[in-house]
């Protein structure tokens, strides 16, 4: 039987951008890089999303106003 190496653990950080100067890969929801403490674009904040959301129900409803 062989032994399989299966990682007990997965990794809880989500990283899903790099850094757009030194290509460090961005924990989600920081302002700053890790490696080189340059600021991370707005897509990498979690505050960015949650305007999104609240922007897009604004609208909808000034929408759903102006169509009465
Ligand atoms: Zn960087």
């Amino acid at each position: 039987m062989p032994d399989l190496h299966i990682p007990s653990q997965r990794p809880r950080t989500r990283r899903l951008f790099r850094c757009a100067l030194c290509g460090h890969r961005l924990r989600f929801g920081s302002s700053q890089c890790g490696a080189c403490w340059s600021r991370t674009p707005l897509y990498n904040r979690v505050g960015f999303y949650r305007g999104l959301g609240v922007g897009l129900v604004v609208l909808t409803a000034l929408g759903f106003l102006m169509s009465l």
